[in-house]
C-alpha cells in the first residue's frame, strides 16, 4: 500500500521509494593513487607574481571567453535528456488533497538533515516532495563513473555520530553517499514521510487561509502552512547551445543522468566540458572506451587529490570518541582558505595540532587594497603551480598548453585528481581544444570542430547545471500574486539572510541566493539553516503566531550588505563562471560573499525579532 494511516498520530505513512532500476549502476570515486609524482605540485616558477603581464594575460583568456557560455533548457525535443534512469517505474498513488503542517521540496542531504531536526524537536506532520525515486538529491541524480565528494567526507556526511557510519575512504564516492542517504533515510524515519517521483510545479500563497496550496506533477493539490524550498543549487542540468544537436545519431546523454544500459566498451565516446563533473569522469570512461576526445572550452584547475582509505586506528579511534564528526567538522569550519579546506589536513581536523597552517609570526595589518593584492599574489603561486603540474605530467606540449588554466584559483571551481592529467598521455585518449568559443556543431556523426569531424558512437554533454534554481523561483506565488522569480527580477534579488522574502510568508529557501552561513563545507550550510528554520517554528510556537513575514527594511539593508560583499571580494573571482551566471548576474544577488557577518544578522534578529511581522490567523 503506498499510503496508509498512522493508528497513533492520525498522519499519513507513505511507502513511495522506487527500486533501483538496473545492479549496473555502480562504481568508484577516486582511486588511491601510489605515485608521488602525481601527489605534489611542483614550487612555484622562481619570481613568479602577478605583474601587469600576467593580469593582461588572465584579462585576455576571460574576455575572449566572454559571452561564450550559450545554454538551452532541457524542453521539448531534449526532455529526454531529463527522464530518471535510476529508478523504476514510480509507484502508484492516489492524488493527495489533504493538509500538512510543513512542506518540504527535496529529499537530498537539506531535506534529510532538516527531517531530522524537526522530528526530534518534535515536529512530525511533515512532508516531504521529492523529483527522484530516492532519497540523496545531487547524490541521487549524478552517479556518473569516478563521481566522488570533494570535502573530506569525515567532515561532509551529515549524522555520522547518529547513524554510526565510518565513511570507508577520506573523499567517498559519490555511489557510497548516495548509500548513506538511504542509511540516513530508514534509520530516522524519513521513507514514511516523502512522496516521490513527485515534482513540484507551482506553490501558492492564501492570504484568507493562511496556507500555502502545493500542486504537484501527480495531480495532488496539497495545503501546508509552512513550505521549504530544499531542492538544492545545482539542481536543474543544462545543455550547451550547439548547432546541429538534435541530428546526432548516436548515443547521448547529460551526466547527470549517466545511462548505464549503454556499454561503453569498445566505443568512440565524446565528452563535452571540463568542469569538476568531467574531471571526476574522463579517468574512468577512458579505462573503458576504445577512443576518448575531450572538448575543452576552457581547462579546470586540477589540484592534487591524495585520496586514501581510512585507516583501522581511525575507525578504532571514533568508535570511542562521542562527537568525533561534530569536533572535526567544527575545525573545518573555521578554515577561511577554499583551497587549504578541501585540501583537509588531518592533523589539524583530527585535533593533534592547534592551526591548519604554518603561522608566519608576523602580525603586520594590511590595508584593504594591501590585503587584496596579497591574496592576488598568493592566488597567482598556486595557478603557477597547478600550471607547472601540468607541464610535469602531459607529454604532448600541446595538449599540456592547452590544459593550462589562466583564471585565479576559486575563480571556477576547483577540481582535485591525480589520474585526470596522466589520462592525456594515453595513446586513445584526445583533447580537443575548442577555446575560446566552444563546440560549436554536431551533425548525425559525431562533432565537427574546426573543421575536422570527430565520429562519435556516444555523446556525453558534461556541460553543467542551471546554478541556484532559476526555474525553482518560477513556480512559488507569494501575496501580490507574483512568483518569487518576478519579484526579484522586478527589484533585484531581496532576502532576509537567503532564507525569507517579503511577500512570501512561511516560505523558507534553504541554500538559495544569499544564502551565508556555514563554511566550504555544504554541510554546515544546511545545518545553519535547518537550525534557522527549526528556530523560527518553535519561536512561533512559542508566540502563537501562524503566520511570519519579513518587513521591507531589513531585506533592503541586507541586499545591500551582499552587494557590497561581493563587490568588496570581486577580483578574486574574475572570470567568466557559472557562479555569477556567465557574468550576468548582478552583484549580490547569488553567492553570499560575506563570510561569517550573516551570523551577524542572524543573530541580531534571532534575539531583537525586528525583521519580523508575526500574524495571527483568526479563528485558529
Ligand atoms: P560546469 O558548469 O562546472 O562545467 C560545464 C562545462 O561545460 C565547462 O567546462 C564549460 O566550459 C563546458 N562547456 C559548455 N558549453 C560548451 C561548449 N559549447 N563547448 C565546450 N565546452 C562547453 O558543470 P559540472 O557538471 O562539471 O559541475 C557543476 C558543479 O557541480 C561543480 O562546479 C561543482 O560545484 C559540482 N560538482 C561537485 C563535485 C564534487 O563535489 N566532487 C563533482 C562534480 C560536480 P566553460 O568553463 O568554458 O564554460
Amino acid at each position: 500500500m503506498s499510503i496508509r494511516i498512522d493508528p497513533d498520530t492520525g498522519l499519513k505513512v507513505f511507502n513511495t521509494r522506487a527500486a533501483k532500476a538496473s545492479d549496473k549502476i555502480s562504481g568508484q570515486g577516486y582511486a588511491v593513487v601510489n605515485d608521488q609524482a602525481l601527489k605534489s605540485l611542483p614550487e612555484p616558477p622562481a619570481g613568479a607574481v602577478f605583474n601587469a603581464e600576467e593580469q593582461a594575460r588572465y584579462r585576455q583568456f576571460k574576455e575572449a571567453r566572454t559571452g561564450a557560455g550559450d545554454y538551452i533548457a532541457l524542453e521539448g525535443e531534449f526532455s529526454k535528456y531529463l527522464e530518471d534512469v535510476y529508478s523504476e517505474a514510480p509507484v502508484p498513488r492516489e492524488a493527495l488533497t489533504d493538509e500538512c503542517e510543513i512542506l518540504v521540496v527535496g529529499a537530498g542531504f537539506a531535506g534529510l538533515l532538516l527531517w531530522y531536526k524537526l522530528s526530534q524537536a518534535g515536529f512530525k506532520d511533515v512532508r516531504f516532495c521529492e523529483k527522484g525515486g530516492d532519497v540523496g538529491g545531487t547524490w541521487y541524480w549524478n552517479r556518473y563513473p569516478g563521481i566522488a565528494c570533494d570535502v573530506e567526507s569525515y567532515s561532509y556526511l551529515p549524522l555520522l555520530e547518529e547513524t554510526g557510519y565510518i565513511p570507508t575512504m577520506k573523499f567517498a564516492s559519490g555511489f557510497e553517499i548516495m548509500e548513506y542517504c538511504q542509511i540516513m533515510a530508514e534509520k530516522f524515519g524519513f521513507y514514511d514521510h516523502c512522496l516521490f517521483h513527485t515534482t513540484v510545479e507551482e506553490t501558492r500563497w492564501d492570504d484568507a487561509t493562511g496556507r500555502w496550496t502545493v500542486h504537484t506533477d501527480r495531480g495532488d493539490e496539497m495545503k501546508a502552512k509552512f513550505v521549504v524550498i530544499a531542492n538544492g543549487i545545482l539542481t536543474t542540468p543544462k545543455l550547451a547551445k550547439i548547432n546541429g544537436m538534435e541530428k546526432f545519431k548516436g548515443e547521448a546523454f547529460h551526466t547527470s543522468r549517466w545511462d548505464y544500459n549503454v556499454d561503453l566498451k569498445d566505443k568512440r565516446v565524446g565528452i563535452i566540458g571540463t568542469g569538476a563533473t568531467a574531471v571526476q569522469a574522463i579517468p574512468e570512461l577512458a579505462r573503458i572506451v576504445k577512443e576518448l576526445y575531450v572538448f575543452q572550452r576552457t581547462p579546470s584547475s586540477i589540484d592534487v587529490r591524495d585520496q586514501r582509505a581510512t585507516t583501522p586506528e581511525e575507525i578504532a579511534t571514533w568508535q570511542n570518541e562521542p562527537d568525533w564528526a561534530r569536533a572535526r567538522r567544527a575545525r573545518f569550519a573555521k578554515i577561511s582558505s577554499v583551497r587549504t579546506a578541501v585540501k583537509a589536513n588531518d592533523d589539524y581536523l583530527s585535533g593533534k595540532v592547534e592551526h591548519f597552517k604554518e603561522r608566519s609570526g608576523k602580525t603586520e595589518r594590511l590595508s584593504p587594497e594591501a590585503h587584496m593584492q596579497k591574496q592576488l599574489d598568493d592566488n597567482f603561486q598556486i595557478m603557477e603551480q597547478i600550471r607547472a603540474r601540468v607541464d610535469a605530467i602531459v607529454k604532448d606540449p600541446k595538449t599540456a598548453a592547452a590544459l593550462k588554466p589562466y583564471y585565479s584559483y576559486g575563480c571556477k571551481r576547483p577540481t582535485f585528481h591525480d589520474e585526470y592529467l596522466p589520462t592525456f598521455n594515453l595513446p586513445h585518449v584526445t583533447l580537443v581544444d575548442t577555446a575560446p568559443r566552444g563546440v560549436s556543431e554536431i551533425n548525425e556523426r559525431g562533432v565537427v570542430h574546426d573543421g575536422v569531424e570527430y565520429p562519435l558512437d556516444v555523446l556525453v554533454y558534461a556541460t553543467g547545471f542551471q546554478w541556484m534554481a532559476t526555474q525553482t523561483f518560477e513556480m512559488i506565488i507569494g501575496r501580490e500574486g507574483k512568483s518569487l522569480k518576478q519579484k526579484w527580477s522586478e527589484g533585484g534579488t531581496k532576502t532576509f539572510l537567503g532564507l525569507q522574502s517579503k511577500g512570501f510568508p512561511n516560505l523558507f529557501v534553504m541554500t538559495g541566493p544569499q544564502g551565508g552561513g556555514g563554511s566550504f563545507n555544504f554541510t554546515d550550510t544546511i545545518e545553519d539553516h535547518g537550525d534557522y528554520v527549526l528556530w523560527m517554528m518553535k519561536t512561533m510556537r512559542e508566540q502563537g503566531a501562524d503566520i511570519v513575514d519579513i518587513k521591507a527594511e531589513p531585506e533592503i539593508t541586507y541586499a545591500a550588505h551582499c552587494r557590497e560583499v561581493d563587490l568588496a571580494t570581486a577580483p578574486l573571482r574574475d572570470c567568466v563562471s557559472y557562479y555569477d551566471h556567465e557574468g550576468k548576474a548582478e552583484p549580490g544577488a547569488l553567492v553570499y560573499y560575506g563570510g561569517g557577518r550573516w551570523h551577524k544578522f542572524r543573530v541580531h534578529a534571532q534575539e531583537t525579532l525586528e525583521p519580523y511581522v508575526f500574524e495571527s490567523v483568526s479563528g485558529q
